[in-house]
């Protein structure tokens, strides 16, 4: 992971993403084009992890992308998407973390 670059709050990434869509009449796209644009996002990880990590070489004339640049990606298109319905992030994450650590708590070796 890079240090050199400021931390920010999911609350602070929500409200960067609206302020930049803000600029612009189109604002956020609909949940289905957010759907589309998220599978995309998915699809080119896939791709990269595939290079990185996979059997399948790149072409010597496909583009240099990270994984680092494509979970940014994800997370750009996520934050989207929760804006748009008025999500917080926050909150979807404390349900989601909570439901893993109750769940699945005796899942896996404890260390
Ligand atoms: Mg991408």
């Amino acid at each position: 992971m890079t240090a050199n670059h400021p931390r920010y709050t999911t609350e602070e990434i929500q409200k960067r993403v609206d302020n930049y869509i803000g600029q612009f009449k189109e604002g956020y796209f609909s949940p289905l084009s957010l759907m589309a644009r998220l599978s995309e996002e998915t699809g080119e990880l896939a791709r990269e992890v595939n290079h990185y990590y996979g059997e399948k070489p790149k072409k010597t004339t496909e583009e240099e992308n990270t994984v680092e640049e494509e979970l940014g990606d994800i997370m750009f298109v996520l934050t989207c998407f929760a804006n748009s319905l008025d999500i917080d992030l926050s909150a979807a994450f404390e349900r989601s973390i909570g439901k893993i650590e109750t769940r699945d708590k005796d899942r896996w070796t404890q260390k």
